[in-house]
């Protein structure tokens, strides 16, 4: 029924191979102090890629020494900020330069269908690095009219060394909401990529350094979250931490730098986020943008549209569109042209989102289509749409992060808003109504970060994103990025008669 079959035309790849294992300290590539070494595997097949460095304390504090000295003695923060624009203009260059091959290396770590991250990810890199050279040089303090003969202004300086912590899901991506706003306000960086996906963080860093960026300003290291990820977050010289990943890993790292030296965090973590499908909705493409809101990236999205509420009046004519354009959907391997999803990341989550379809089966939960494993071989899911799912269900509560549509339904305003918000996450909302008036009102009354209105997914450099509740704490990208990494020093001077 998922037509793997209706792969005609094969994608021309551009060959990639993997020239990066090693862990990025103060500008060289070197093995891990322990000399150990960890897989990454290519989804399609669970076939090994490349035995990567595995990182650990030690070299998290090799990591932080070089970032410190990069720091403390320049020449990064000491440049102009004109001088770091520049460089991270000509870093977006090099991406651009060498999207293709990227992008396939980012396809065979992760998975995700080589067109998305050809034709979506990779320009959105180049741009978000672009956006964030563009602040460099306008980052700067206030005069501030106090009572008294003072003169006071603030001063905006970077925070120092920035430990980052980053998901599998958008390798790429999320190395750069996090790389992009802490270069532009001078500080240095110790970035921790996942385990699931170490190559493209290597690959881009080593570009960095040909766009001129100076040793230990960005440190690379691939390894584990219990050893190098709580290295790093509880590390006594790291002056700031960003974490995206799971809310349970979220806490731990906020107790970490809490028991550390009180380092402030941002977290950006889970979410469960419902769509809203009102019954003066453009049908059409209410159910099309619901399936994009799910099944975008295998479902492996924090913002994923995972509980779509549907006005009763329209409801049985939804699922009956959801259920053909599910079943319509192609998955195959992500490198053939046309492939709309590909497998899921690993093994791991494989299981864990096969367990929440039978769950929902056990629940009764209506299956309308999918349910299983497709083939034999890597992870791959059928596109699976569950209809009847109720507010208390498993499937409706907890984050599946896979291609699993639940579909709920609802009667009233007051009604939807009250079951909405009953969750603990609150990262994102989607709204399809043609009524302004029931637009705004849902606007205002979501607890989400996000409220797409007659839209999903609309990600640009300068829209702040982050989450309500346990979805988070602070907002990535946009202006509102780089108060994440920035101190505001008040500077009060006495002012002589003559000058009050
Ligand atoms: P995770 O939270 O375990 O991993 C995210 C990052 O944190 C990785 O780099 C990991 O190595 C690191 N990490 C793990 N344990 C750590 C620790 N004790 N100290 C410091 N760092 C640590 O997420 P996961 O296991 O990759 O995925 C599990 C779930 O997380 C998914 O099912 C999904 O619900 C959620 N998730 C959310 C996002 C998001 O963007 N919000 C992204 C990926 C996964």
């Amino acid at each position: 029924r998922f037509s793997t079959a209706a792969l005609t035309e094969e994608l021309v790849i551009p060959p990639v191979q993997v020239n990066y294992t090693q862990l990025l300290i103060n500008g060289k590539f070197v093995d891990s102090a322990s000399g150990k070494t960890f897989p990454t595997f290519d989804p399609r097949t669970g076939e090994v890629i490349a035995h990567v460095a595995e990182g650990d304390a030690e070299d998290i504090n090799r990591a932080v020494s070089a970032a410190r000295k990069a720091f403390d003695e320049g020449p990064w923060p000491k440049m102009t900020a004109y001088e770091r624009s520049r460089i991270m203009l000509r870093f977006a260059d090099l991406v651009e330069k060498h999207s293709d091959e990227l992008a396939a290396l980012e396809t065979w770590d992760n998975g995700k269908p080589y067109e998305q991250a050809s034709q979506a990810e990779l320009p959105m890199l180049a741009r978000l690095f672009r956006y964030y050279a563009g602040w460099a040089d306008k980052i700067h303090g206030l005069t501030v009219p106090a009572d008294g003969p003072y003169h006071v202004q603030t001063l905006h300086e970077p925070i120092g060394v920035a430990g980052q912590i980053i998901p599998w899901n958008f390798p790429l991506l999320m190395f750069a909401w996090k790389v992009g706003p802490a270069l532009a306000c001078g500080n240095t960086i110790v970035l921790k990529t996942a385990e699931q996906t170490p190559l493209t963080a290597l690959y881009v860093a080593n570009l960095f350094h040909e766009a001129g960026l100076p040793p230990g300003v960005l440190n690379i290291i691939s390894g584990f979250g219990p050893t190098a990820g709580a290295a790093l977050a509880s590390h006594m010289d790291v002056d700031k931490l960003a974490f995206t990943g799971s809310t349970e890993t979220g806490k731990i790292v906020l107790g970490l730098a809490a028991k550390s030296n009180l380092k402030p965090v941002t977290l950006e973590l889970g979410g469960k986020s419902p769509f809203i499908v009102c019954e003066d909705a453009d049908i059409d493409k209410a159910v099309e943008l619901a399936h994009f809101a799910l099944f975008f990236n295998q479902g492996q999205c924090c913002c994923a549209g995972s509980r779509t509420y549907v006005h009763e009046c329209v409801y049985d004519e939804f699922i009956e569109k959801s259920k053909a354009r599910a079943m319509k959907r192609i998955v195959g391997d992500p490198f053939k042209k046309g492939v709309e999803q590909g497998p899921q990341i690993d093994t791991e989550q494989f299981e864990k989102v096969l367990r929440y379809i039978r769950s929902g089966i056990e629940s009764n939960a209506t299956l309308e289509c999918g349910g299983g494993r497709l083939g034999s071989k890597g992870f791959f899911i059928q596109p699976t749409v569950f209809s009847n799912v109720q507010d208390d269900m498993l499937i409706a509560k907890d984050e599946i992060f896979g291609p699993v549509q639940s579909i709920l339904k609802f009667k009233d305003l007051d009604e939807v808003i009250k079951r909405a918000n009953t969750t603990r996450y609150g990262l994102a909302a989607g709204v399809f109504t043609k009524n302004v008036d029931t637009a705004n009102t849902l606007s205002r009354a979501l607890k989400a970060g996000t409220v797409w209105v007659n839209c999903f997914d609309v990600f640009d450099a300068a829209i702040p994103f982050g989450g309500y509740k346990m979805s988070g704490i602070g907002r990535e990208k946009g202006i509102y990025s780089l108060h994440n990494y920035l101190q505001v020093k008040a500077v009060v001077t006495p002012l002589k008669k003559a000058a009050w």
